[in-house]
C-alpha cells in the first residue's frame, strides 16, 4: 500500500517540548539529556524546574523557574503542569508535549507521529498508564461527591495535546485553574490532564505504543525497533533496573540508561559518538 500523506505537514519548531525536572535531578538526569536529545531540539524544548542552576543556564535559554515547591508532592507537580500549559498556550505552538527528565525523545519519529492530525482538532495521544480507566472521586461541592472513571496518558511515558484542545481545556487549565481541577479529584498531575481531557470534555486518548516509561519492561523494545520509537526511558520497574536493551556505542557500565547509545544510532554524526561503528 501507499503511505498515507500526512494530514499536516510540520516541523520540530510547531512543537513545544515541556521536561518536568526538579533541582536535585539536573546534574544525575538533565546533563545526560542536554549531551544527547536536546542538543538537537533546543529551540523547542523547554525545562521546567523549581532552582536556580548556572551550569544549566550556560546551555540553554529555555529553562523556566516555575517557583513550585521542590517537594514531590501533589500540589508542586500539578504546579509545574500548570506553568507548562500556560507557556504552551502563549507559545502558540500547534502542539504541546510534556514528558518527565528520565525520557529520551526521538523527536524526528515524534514529529511524524503528530502529522498524522490535525492541531485544529481534539487530540490527546499517549500511552495508557493502566490497563482499566481510572476511579476517581470528583468533589462537585462542600459536601457533594461523585465516581468518575477515565483514561488518562502515563507522564513518564510523555504525551502530546493539540493547541485546539488544550484551547477548550482552558477553564480547567488555565492560570490558577489547573491546581484547583487537581484538587477536585486529588490526583496527580497526569491524571489531572487526563481528567479534564477524558471526564470533562468527553475527548478520548489515542493509545499510542511508540511512548515508554519505565514503569513497563523496557528489554521488550527491540533494538530493530529503536529509531521507530517516540520516547524511551529508564528507571525502576518492579524493583529492578530497567533500561532498554541495546548493543551500541557504550557499554552498560559507561551508559546505563541507553541514551548515549540511543543517540549515536540516531544521530551518529555526534563529534563524541565513535566514529565507523557497524550496529
Ligand atoms: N520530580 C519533580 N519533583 C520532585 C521529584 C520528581 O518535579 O520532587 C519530577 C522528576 O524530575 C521527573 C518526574 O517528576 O521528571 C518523575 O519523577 P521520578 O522519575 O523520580 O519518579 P517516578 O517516575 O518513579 O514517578
Ligand atoms: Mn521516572
Amino acid at each position: 500500500s501507499t503511505p498515507k500523506p500526512p494530514a499536516e505537514e510540520i516541523t520540530a519548531r510547531d512543537v513545544l517540548i515541556a521536561v518536568k525536572t526538579t533541582r536535585k535531578f539536573h546534574r544525575a538526569r538533565m546533563d545526560l539529556l542536554m549531551d544527547t536529545w536536546i542538543s538537537r531540539n533546543k529551540e523547542e524544548t523547554f525545562i521546567f524546574t523549581d532552582g536556580e542552576d548556572e551550569e544549566l543556564k550556560k546551555r540553554t535559554g529555555n529553562i523556566i523557574n516555575t517557583n513550585c515547591s521542590a517537594a514531590h508532592s501533589r500540589q508542586a507537580l500539578s504546579c509545574k503542569m500548570a506553568v507548562e500549559y500556560d507557556k504552551f498556550m502563549e507559545s502558540g505552538k500547534k502542539w504541546f508535549c510534556h514528558v518527565d527528565d528520565d525520557n529520551y525523545v526521538n523527536v524526528r519519529t515524534l514529529v511524524k507521529l503528530l502529522s498524522n492530525y490535525p492541531h485544529t482538532q481534539d487530540i490527546y495521544i499517549g500511552k495508557p498508564s493502566l490497563d482499566r480507566p481510572i476511579q476517581a472521586t470528583e468533589r462537585i461541592s462542600e459536601n457533594k461527591m461523585r465516581p468518575v472513571h477515565f483514561w488518562f496518558a502515563t507522564g513518564g511515558a510523555g504525551f502530546c495535546i493539540s493547541r485546539g484542545l488544550a484551547l477548550k481545556m482552558s477553564p480547567w487549565a488555565s492560570g490558577g485553574h489547573f491546581m484547583s481541577t487537581a484538587e477536585k479529584i486529588r490526583l496527580p498531575d497526569d491524571c489531572t490532564i487526563g481528567y479534564i481531557i477524558e471526564s470533562v470534555l468527553g475527548v478520548k486518548l489515542i493509545r499510542s505504543n511508540l511512548f515508554h516509561s519505565h514503569l513497563e519492561n523496557l528489554q521488550q523494545v527491540s533494538k530493530m525497533e529503536i529509531h521507530k520509537q517516540v520516547t524511551l526511558s529508564y528507571g525502576m520497574f518492579e524493583n529492578k533496573r530497567n533500561s532498554i536493551h541495546m548493543k551500541g556505542a557504550f557499554s552498560v557500565e559507561d551508559d546505563p540508561s541507553r541514551f548515549r547509545s540511543v543517540h549515536c544510532l540516531l544521530y551518529p554524526d555526534t563529534p563524541w559518538c565513535p566514529p565507523n561503528i557497524v550496529y
